[in-house]
C-alpha cells in the first residue's frame, strides 16, 4: 500500500506513521466497527470526490445500526476528507478514501456501550481493484460455499467491519481455487453479492441486479442503475439465481473501488462470448466519463477540491 503523508484521527491530523492504536482497543478483540470507501478522480479541474456525502451518511447510518455513537456530523466529516485530500497532495489519478469508526482502548468484555469511539479518515493512491486487465477482459468469478449470512443473524446493510469476515473467507476459498473474486449467495440460494461489490448481469438485453435484501445498499449500483436508465436500457431488479448467472450473456461487478469488473468466467463456464460484453463496455466508459467530471449532467455527484 501506497502511504500518504497525513491522517486524520478524532479532530487532528497527524503523520501517516503516527496513526496508532493500542493493542487492547475493543473493535481488535469484539469487531465492532463502521468504514466507508470513498472515491477521488483527478478531473480536468483537479481532484473531485465521486457521491462524498453519499458515502459518508452511509458510514453515519452503519454507525447507527452497531451502535457505534460517531461524535462528528456528515458535514464536519465531508470537509474534513475535502482537507485530507488537499493536505496529503496526491498527483496519481486514483485516491481511495477510508473513513471509519472503530471502539478504543479502556474497556474490555462484549458490552461496548463505554468503550471510546475513534473516528478516522485516512486515504491513499489505489488503482484498479481487481487488476487493470481484469477491467479489460474480465476476471473470473467463483460461487463460494461461504453464504451471506441470514438477515436474522447479522445487519448486512450495515457497513460493519465484522460483515467482512465472511467476504475475508470466501475471497480466499476464491483465490486458492484459481478464481479472483467470489460471489455469495444468500441463505435461500440467490445471488447477494461478492465479496465486496455488487453483481450485475445482461440477459436479452435486459440489465438486471439482485435487490438489496441481503446485500449492502450499494452507491455504485445505484449509479449504474441511473446510467443504463438514461441510456434507455431495461433494467429489472430481481432475485437470481446460479442458472441464471451461468446463462447470462454478460456479468459484472460494481464497487467504489471494483468500478465496473467485466466477469468473463462463472464456475469454468464462459459468460458470453467470454470477454467484457458490448453494454459492459459502454457502462464502463460511461462510468469513467462520470468520475472523471466529463459528463455535465452528473456533476451534482462530483466534490471538487
Ligand atoms: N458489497 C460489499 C460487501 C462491499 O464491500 C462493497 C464496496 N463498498 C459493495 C457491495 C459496493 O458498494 P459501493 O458501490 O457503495 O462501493
Amino acid at each position: 500500500m501506497d502511504a500518504a503523508k497525513y491522517i486524520w484521527m478524532n479532530g487532528k491530523f497527524v503523520a501517516w506513521d503516527d496513526a496508532k492504536v493500542h493493542v487492547l482497543s475493543h473493535t481488535l478483540h469484539y469487531g465492532n466497527g463502521v468504514i466507508e470507501g470513498t472515491k477521488t478522480y483527478k478531473t480536468d479541474k483537479g481532484y473531485a470526490i465521486f457521491r462524498l456525502k453519499d458515502h459518508t451518511a452511509r458510514l453515519k447510518e452503519s454507525a447507527k445500526m452497531v451502535l457505534i455513537d460517531i461524535p462528528y456530523s456528515v458535514e464536519e466529516l465531508n470537509k474534513a476528507q475535502i482537507e485530507l485530500i488537499r493536505k496529503n497532495e496526491f498527483t496519481g489519478d486514483n485516491v481511495y478514501i477510508r473513513p471509519f469508526a472503530f471502539l478504543g482502548y479502556g474497556v474490555m468484555g462484549v458490552y461496548h456501550k463505554n468503550a471510546p469511539v475513534e473516528t478516522v479518515l485516512a486515504a491513499w493512491e489505489w488503482g484498479a481493484y481487481l487488476g487493470e486487465e481484469g477491467m479489460q477482459k474480465g476476471i473470473k468469478l467463483k460461487i463460494v460455499s461461504m453464504t451471506r449470512p441470514a438477515n436474522t443473524s447479522n445487519m448486512g446493510k450495515a457497513k460493519a467491519v465484522a460483515n467482512y469476515l465472511n467476504s475475508q473467507m470466501a475471497k480466499y476459498e476464491a483465490i486458492d481455487c484459481g478464481y479472483e473474486e467470489a460471489l455469495l449467495l444468500d441463505d435461500q440460494g440467490y445471488v447477494a453479492e461478492a465479496s465486496g461489490a455488487s453483481f450485475f448481469m445482461v440477459k436479452n438485453g435486459v440489465l438486471i441486479t439482485p435487490p438489496n435484501d441481503n446485500s449492502l445498499e450499494s452507491i455504485t449500483q445505484k449509479t449504474v442503475i441511473e446510467i443504463a436508465v438514461d441510456m434507455g436500457i431495461k433494467v429489472e431488479r430481481r432475485r437470481l439465481s446460479r442458472e441464471d448467472v451461468y446463462t447470462a450473456d454478460e456479468a459484472f461487478l460494481t464497487g467504489t473501488a471494483a468500478e465496473i469488473t467485466p466477469v468473463r468466467i462463472v464456475d469454468a463456464r464462459e459468460i458470453g462470448c467470454g470477454a467484457r460484453g458490448d453494454m459492459t463496455e459502454k457502462l464502463q466508459s460511461a462510468y469513467f466519463d462520470i468520475v472523471f467530471g466529463r459528463n455535465k449532467k452528473y456533476e451534482h455527484y462530483l466534490t471538487y477540491i
